[in-house]
């Protein structure tokens, strides 16, 4: 039996991010600077110090609409193409720093116009800054804002950039109240073009949320999809689990749910890293993968996460190797790169590691 991973062994680790928000993972001393050469005025602060520790104070809100007010500020300081390189390469350089060997990174291009930038224009900055590091891959995920109205649009945009570093779709922002067959025709789009997508379903929202993001829309991945455990009770006495129909779909689907501890807990989707029920659902073999979210707002990293919830649920090295797998299966890379990143970089790791 190996030991458990220490924090180092951790963050040496070769792993796979598949939710990461561009806009929510500025490095602090980024968003003064470009504010300054912008003339953007509205930040609390302009402080490193001070606006670093505002952005996870804010965080800590209770509430998924609080917590997402922050981004104006990020957003505020992306409307040009040049803020918008320098923020892509920086996610791609913190990210290589951490360890992470590939990264799916989304963001709404519909939010960085205020200037004058065309979608096609706010795409090719980003994909240019991530393309610019080396020693990591970044794929690019657009979003489309579910309380918008430019999911078509934007999924047009998304086919357009495939195979120019764009990999796939999400929708993004407030749940409650805006269901994902609200962009039904963005869905359809994608599926008729054999394009991926991934829906956020199932954060600040229940059972639904998830059931049309998969039934209606068809979904390739959810978005965190913590909320699956609803559809999970365990006997009190026997404590046998059991999965109700919507739980067993995901399970037996091979559904990945892009978890992200921290940031759950911030939005009051779990009460507590202890009781997230990313431990529960790895127990019970789900496709289950580990995330940032916003590596800025929540003050995290991926290395950050996996050791929080090894020391929380006593994950082995087998359970990082299991995780790694999951995200790499799950990215939206063809299948022959997904082969070479398991067998070239994951497998051998783990195996020096003793975990088969
Ligand atoms: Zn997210």
């Amino acid at each position: 039996m190996p030991d458990a991973p220490t924090p180092e062994q951790i963050l040496a680790a070769p792993k796979v991010l598949l939710h990461d928000h561009l806009d929510g993972g500025l490095r602090p001393a980024t968003v003064v600077d470009l504010a300054r050469e912008q003339g953007y005025d509205r930040l609390p602060t302009t402080d490193v110090a001070e606006l670093g520790t505002w952005f996870t104070a804010q965080a800590w809100s209770g509430s998924l609409e609080r917590y997402l007010e922050p981004f104006s500020h990020t957003v505020g300081v992306m409307q040009t193409a040049d803020a918008l390189r320098r923020v892509a390469a920086e996610a791609a350089e913190d990210l290589r720093a951490d360890g992470v060997v590939y990264a799916e990174v989304r963001f709404a291009p519909e939010l960085h116009t205020e200037q004058g930038l065309e979608l096609d224009d706010v795409v090719a900055a980003v994909v240019d800054g991530f393309a610019s590091v080396g020693g990591i891959r970044v794929g690019t995920l657009v979003t489309a804002m579910r309380h918008a109205a430019r999911s078509v649009e934007v999924a047009g945009l998304a086919l357009r950039w495939r195979d120019r570093g764009v990999v796939g779709f999400d929708i993004a922002g407030a749940e409650a109240g805006y269901p994902p067959t609200r962009h039904l025709d963005a869905f359809q789009l994608l599926q008729r073009e054999n394009a991926h997508f991934t829906i956020h379903a199932g954060e600040a929202f229940g059972l639904p949320s998830i059931w049309e993001a998969l039934q209606w829309c068809g979904a390739d991945r959810l978005g965190h999809g913590v909320r699956i455990v609803d559809d999970i009770t365990a006997d009190p006495v026997t404590g046998e689990v059991h999965l109700g129909r919507l739980a067993a779909y995901v399970r037996d689907m091979r559904i990945p749910l892009e978890m992200c501890p921290t940031s759950n807990v911030q939005t009051g989707a779990a009460a507590s890293i202890a009781e997230h029920p990313v431990g529960l659902l790895r127990r019970l073999r789900f496709r289950v993968t580990v995330n940032t979210d916003n590596r800025l707002m929540s003050g995290v990293s991926l290395s950050g996460e996996l050791t929080a919830c090894a020391a929380a649920f006593d994950w082995s090295f087998d359970d990082l190797r299991r995780l790694t797998l999951n995200a790499t299966k799950s990215t939206f890379l063809d299948f022959g790169e997904r082969l070479t990143i398991m067998s070239d970089v994951v497998k051998p790791f783990f195996a020096d590691h003793g975990a088969a």
